[in-house]
């Protein structure tokens, strides 16, 4: 049964709920869902769902109508983040999750974990107690292995994870990682369920290798009644008849799952397929069906690996596909971080949370909000702003640290005040995220499309609509200040006649509902946002340099300027002209470059463009 408790319960109204379900002696969770406090009970209850219903402070009272309890969506409708070490699994940001099946040495377990760092694994997995099929197999170092991922987490900064095979293995499993995993072979162990649901520690639960997605669901239930949420369901292939690979990856679990749980999910690609070729191609499917992270294997030296060399990949192999990730991720909304664990270290550094923020424009629910949790993921809260003058007054000011101010969108082009604003205000871009715009035509429960009358969107929104918007000529349009205050004035008008443009995500936050999905014209619909701020942080290799210059009014200076990038063979990827401020008729140049004009080798560039430009000046190295 859930209970949903009234926003203004009294405190004596609460406790006398409780009081009720301590007597009862059923299993009950408090959580917040959706802004609201809800408790979950679990087990018959003498009380009546009628008598419930009746409790002072509680709004609504109705049974759970699957065998899954805390773990349903319908106990819990928002999605859980399971946080291990710096890393947020279930968030806009992709987790990659690599190491190889077993930890074999320091220093096999070091190389590889430097490796997999570097392209942009933010954990590290690796078995210490090894569940092989045959008993003259490695079985593993055990507790040297798990003093060997500890001190891959001391000198790394990865996070670790690894296999629990046993009960008594749970001290020590406390002492030395950051997650343990339940391998497939023990997803029905209710003992060790039970066991690390007492733990407390987040715990990747594997799918067995013929259960089916309900069973899987019972045994995260298990370790869910025992308290423990952080609980991240791990796919890695079923037991088929078709023998090309190891397993077969189900792959239609993860938009099952997402119906079915508030869980996180992991894609092992690795087991599932059992072989290096098969490996990166799942993967990639994995995250365009939803995945919110992966679990691959890799090894630096495959042939002469103790467990599941075949299925491991080269550390460059791994090193590509988070490339290939990186591109496919904004295609379903999300981003894969290369520079994860060093933003999180230096937010992580400074003040509480309260303090750390990034303003960005629009209302919650705005692209730019998506863009900031794509960014930051949840460690910085974000504040919205009424204008980009606004944003670049508060960083300026110092009562934000961050902004997120688009740049340009892929079919509507550049948004040339913010440009005006770098040129203006002293700031630093520190770094740059590309979000996929989706619209989604939004409107109140029940409404159906022929009921609407009027729809709401800012100008840029509603020109990138427009071959939709055409298709109802007697719909009149109107327009908002962003696509957030669009659905929220459409929510506030209790206009059953009017619909927003706006992403799924202003719906959500709105409680409305969404008539139609991805109704732009061009899918192709990307914008690009810069992050400013007064300093740079992280110390990521450095890829691009904005600049901003201008030059002398005589004929081929800016030619000369370009020539010095074509001479150092500097790719210039964006070049934009904007008027220069009181001075008519004459330009500033904004260009983005794919070098570190920062770094000592790339001196003579800069001396040259100092010599045949004028106002040169670093908006940011990224
Ligand atoms: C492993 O992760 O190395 C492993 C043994 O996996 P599974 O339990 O999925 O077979
Ligand atoms: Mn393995």
């Amino acid at each position: 049964m859930i209970l949903v408790l009234d926003d203004k319960i009294t405190k004596e109204a609460k406790d006398k709920i409780n009081r009720v379900l301590s007597e009862e002696k059923c299993i009950h969770r408090e959580i917040t869902d959706a802004g609201r406090t809800v408790i979950g009970v679990i087990g018959k209850t003498r009380t009546s769902l009628e008598a419930f219903k009746q409790m002072e402070g509680v709004a609504e009272a109705r049974l759970i109508k699957t065998a899954h309890k805390l773990v349903s969506r319908e106990f819990k409708s928002d999605n859980t983040q399971v946080k291990i070490n710096q890393a947020v699994i279930g968030a806009d940001r992709i987790v990659l999750v690599a190491g190889p099946c077993a930890v074999e040495s320091l220093d096999q377990a070091m190389t590889i974990a430097r490796e997999v760092k570097k392209y942009g694994a933010v954990l590290f997995r690796g078995g210490a107690y090894k569940p092989r099929s045959s008993p003259y197999s490695f079985q593993g170092l055990e507790e040297e292995g798990l003093k060997i991922l500890a001190q891959v987490r001391e000198e790394t900064g990865l996070g670790v994870v690894t296999e629990i095979t046993s009960v008594s293995q749970a001290d020590l499993m406390m002492k030395y990682v950051d997650a343990v995993q339940i391998g497939a072979r023990n997803m029905q162990n209710f003992e060790l369920l039970k066991c690390v649901g007492r733990m407390g520690m987040p715990v990747v639960l594997k799918r067995g290798l013929a259960s089916t997605i309900q069973e899987w669901l019972m045994s995260a239930e298990y370790i869910m009644a025992e308290g423990n949420d952080h609980i991240i369901l791990c796919e890695r292939g079923i037991r088929t008849f078709e023998p090309y690979t190891r397993n077969t990856l189900d792959l239609s679990a993860i938009p099952v799952l997402r119906q079915l749980t508030h869980l996180p999910i992991i894609i092992d690609p690795s087991h599932a397929t059992g072989i290096r070729e098969k490996v990166s191609p799942m993967a990639r499917a994995a995250v365009a069906a939803g995945a919110d992270a992966l679990m691959i294997e890799v090894h630096h030296d495959p042939d002469n690996a103790l467990s599941d060399g075949p299925q491991s990949l080269y550390p460059e192999q791994f090193g590509q596909l988070a490339r290939d990730i990186y591109v496919i991720a904004p295609v379903v909304g999300k981003q894969l971080d290369f520079d994860y664990l060093k933003k999180s270290e230096v937010i992580n550094g400074f003040g509480a949370k309260e303090s750390k923020t990034a303003a960005f424009i629009g209302e919650y629910g705005a692209y730019s909000h998506k863009a900031s949790l794509g960014y930051f993921g949840d460690e910085i809260t974000p504040v919205p702003m009424k204008t980009f003058r606004d944003i670049f007054n508060a960083v300026r000011g110092g009562s934000c640290q961050y902004g997120v101010v688009p740049l340009e969108n892929s079919l509507s082009g550049s948004i040339h005040e913010n440009y005006d604003l770098l040129q203006e205000y002293d700031l630093k871009i520190i770094g740059e995220v590309t979000i996929r715009v989706k619209h989604a035509l939004i409107a109140h429960e029940n409404v159906s499309k022929g009921d609407i009358r009027k729809i709401l969107g800012p100008p840029p929104a509603l020109s990138q609509c427009r071959n939709y918007l055409d298709q109802y000529p007697d719909i009149e349009t109107v327009t908002a200040t962003s696509t957030s205050s669009a659905v929220r004035q459409v929510k506030e008008s209790g206009d059953r006649q009017a619909a927003a443009i706006g992403s799924t995500m202003a719906a959500e936050i709105f409680g409305m509902t969404i008539l139609e999905e991805s109704i732009e014209d061009n899918p192709r619909n990307y914008t690009r946002f810069a992050v400013i701020a007064k300093e740079k942080i992280g110390h990521k290799k450095v890829g691009k340099t904005s600049i901003i210059f201008s030059t002398g009014n005589k004929p081929g200076a800016l030619f000369e300027v370009m020539k010095v990038f074509s001479e150092y063979e500097i790719n210039l990827v964006k070049l934009e002209s904007r008027p220069m401020l009181g001075k008519p008729w004459e330009y500033m140049f904004y260009a983005d470059l794919e070098a570190d004009l920062g770094h000592p080798d790339l001196a003579p560039v800069m001396d040259r463009l100092k010599e045949k430009s004028e106002n040169l000046r670093i908006l940011g190295r990224y």
